[in-house]
């Protein structure tokens, strides 16, 4: 199997649109979201649609669950909470709906693959997985091979021998026999590691990859301006932080 897996799209539809396409000159069998559709972007609906139309898992992100009321604003800073508020008061009846639907986890154990938005420890609690002390607490968390999981919007490869000994990838691997792994896919809409291009992760049965894609930032930015959404917010897409 050729999985596709994608995350954070945070309503940036040009993103989207551009990463479907590299997908599609790629051949994946299927594509994996792992969550946060909306909040930031100018587009939730039309992202939210086409995730639903796209997708055959679709996971829940904090920020998902933030604008339909389903999680805690306050725990937001200032500048994502105004952008969760705008989302919600723009978010369609059938797109509320359907992000409603989005689940915590996904499991596929023939596949030996764990999917979650924040980790496989708490997801409900979206913690981040920065340090390989949080993936050496997580890995314990989880049975299958692989977790693959979003959330920090910082694509990087975490790779446990069973020695106990663990090592960093940032380009993609093959997989080992007896090694597991917690990769982050990093994010198509707000990219947070310096490279401000779309960033998603093509998983065949024997290793990862992670690709980089350009879309039309400025027009994002253009739309954002439009909305009224946090200066910052526009800003920082430019430089992928
Ligand atoms: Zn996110």
């Amino acid at each position: 199997m050729r999985h596709a897996v994608i995350s954070d799209v945070h309503g940036n539809i040009e993103a989207l649109t551009a990463v479907l396409a590299d997908i599609k000159k790629r051949k994946a069998d299927s594509v994996l979201f792992l969550g946060d559709a909306v909040g930031y972007g100018p587009e939730p609906n039309e992202c939210v649609r086409t995730l639903k139309a796209e997708c055959s898992v679709l996971l829940a992100g904090n920020h998902d669950w933030a604008a339909i009321g389903l999680a805690e604003r306050k725990h937001f800073n200032p500048y994502a909470r105004a952008a969760i508020e705008w989302t919600a008061g723009a978010l369609r009846a059938d797109c509320i709906s359907a992000l409603g639907d989005f689940s915590l986890t996904h499991q596929r154990p023939e596949e030996g693959l764990f999917l979650v938005h924040a980790t496989p420890k708490e997801p409900e609690r979206w913690h981040y997985l920065f340090s390989l002390w949080d993936a050496e607490v997580n890995f314990k968390c989880f049975s299958e091979k692989v977790c693959l999981l979003g959330h920090s919007h910082q694509p990087l490869i975490m790779e446990r021998f069973p020695s106990g000994d663990m090592a960093t990838e940032r380009g993609g691997l093959t997989f080992g026999k007896t090694e597991r792994y917690i990769i982050n896919v990093g994010s198509v809409g707000q990219p947070r590691d310096g490279d401000p291009r779309a960033c998603y992760a093509m998983l065949a049965d024997d290793g990862v990859r992670l690709h980089r894609v350009t879309y039309d930032i400025p027009k994002t930015q253009k739309k954002m301006g439009d909305a009224g959404l946090p200066h910052p917010l526009i800003e920082r897409l430019s430089r992928g932080l």
